[in-house]
């Protein structure tokens, strides 16, 4: 089917929820892809950080197709090999206690709101259920995540949403304003993704992780899109020695398939018992499996790379004419320019470089493993297309 015709069977068939950008992504290589007219391009999209190792990647690859051809998927009722490696692996490397898995970061954040509900059901009684979070934040498309979410412009339509959410400022002074007795967690983005790559401020963070210690309050990070070494760290709340009790990731945990995972530290160990929760797919083992090869590659080594990668990119990026400011940590960044994002970004695509946007910013997510060559050419693509 030629390009052409696929882009007018979409516009007639699917859900009209997307503003897609004009291009077929037909297959790809690493941090290359090459779009249905065999044209191609470098790749700092990445799915929204999910090809975290790029596109057909080899261990990846090699990993999903042989569980593929033992099993493809097996029902919670039943143990399997590669979730519970999967979660063994989370544990060691995080020094998490319990992993429940979903298949996106919204059903990780929705195990994250019902399990701190629940702790502090079973341990104060009924009445202690407010979440706070933050300003700008973003938690998901579902209907508790969406109310999660910190910003009016998605609380819209849908109503009524769920009760029991406060938003604040991203600063303890208006965090500490939007507390009561009823406060159960406070929920956080260590680097805020869909708002424009905005790193949480670290001192904060460490103040806001006593604030919640002393009133037992739970703190949950989430690392949907800042996890999984895109950061330059495994997990994001580590850049700054962070403590969180529950932590939901997603994205690029998969290496491009579905999968999400709320993480469960000391406190909420018990808190879910059988029955609580579940889901049918989630821990699907070709997910699993493929995940499992994915962050036993994510070692200090790899992350000293990404950080010094990212560094490279901030800094040629922040040299560039009209660039107002450069955000962001690891390879995880932010673009404020004079421009709208948007024409910035199908500029950018015409020359060979796919970039995303967030809010007013370019937003880059290229694959850990990118090139210095590749690095080179996006940097090329972008002077010419901001500086201009
Ligand atoms: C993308 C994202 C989500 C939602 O993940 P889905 O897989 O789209 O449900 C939640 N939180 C953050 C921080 C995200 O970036």
């Amino acid at each position: 089917m030629d390009k052409s015709q696929i882009i007018s069977d979409d516009k007639n068939f699917i859900a009209n929820t997307y503003a897609r950008f004009n291009i077929v992504v037909k297959e790809g290589h690493g941090a290359k892809i090459i779009d249905s007219d065999g044209k191609e391009y470098i790749d700092c999209a990445t799915g929204i950080g999910v090809n975290i190792f790029g596109i057909n990647d080899e261990e990846w690859t090699h990993a999903v197709v042989e569980q593929l051809k033992k099993v493809q998927h097996v029902c919670n009722l039943y143990y399997s090999e590669p979730q519970t490696e999967l979660a063994k692996l989370l544990c060691e490397k995080t020094g998490a206690k319990k992993v429940f898995f979903g298949n996106s970061g919204a059903e990780a954040n929705e195990c994250a709101i019902k399990v701190a509900r629940k702790y502090s059901y079973d341990k104060y009684g009924e009445g202690r259920y407010e979440i706070i979070t933050l300003k700008d934040s973003f938690h998901g498309r579902t209907m508790a995540t969406l109310t999660a979410t910190g910003q009016d412009a998605f609380h819209r339509y849908f109503g009524p949403f769920l009760e029991g959410f406060r938003y604040a400022e991203p600063d303890l002074h208006s965090i500490i304003s939007q507390y009561s007795e009823k406060t159960c967690a406070i929920m956080v983005e260590v680097v805020q993704g869909e708002s424009g790559v905005n790193e949480l401020d670290g001192n904060m963070l460490k103040k806001l992780e006593s604030f919640c210690k002393e009133r037992d309050i739970l703190l949950i990070c989430d690392e949907v899109q800042c996890g999984n070494g895109r950061t330059g760290y495994l997990y994001a709340y580590e850049a700054y020695d962070l403590h969180p009790d529950i932590v939901t990731t997603a994205k690029g945990l998969g290496g491009g398939l579905p999968i999400g995972a709320c993480m469960l530290f000391d406190k909420c160990e018990h808190t879910l018992s059988a029955g609580d929760h579940g889901t049918t797919f989630g821990g699907n083992p070709v997910a699993c499996a493929g995940a499992v090869s994915i962050i036993g590659r994510i070692d200090n080594s790899l992350l000293l790379e990404v950080r010094g990668k990212g560094a490279y990119l901030k800094n040629h990026i922040s040299l560039i004419k009209n660039v107002k400011r450069v955000s962001g940590m690891g390879l995880m960044i932010g673009i404020e320019t004079n421009r709208p994002a948007r024409e910035i970004a199908e500029k950018c695509l015409d020359k060979g470089l796919i970039v995303l946007t967030a809010h007013n910013k370019v937003r880059l997510l290229p694959p850990l493993n990118i090139t210095k060559n590749e690095m080179n050419e996006a940097l090329r693509i972008l002077n010419e297309v901001i500086s201009q």
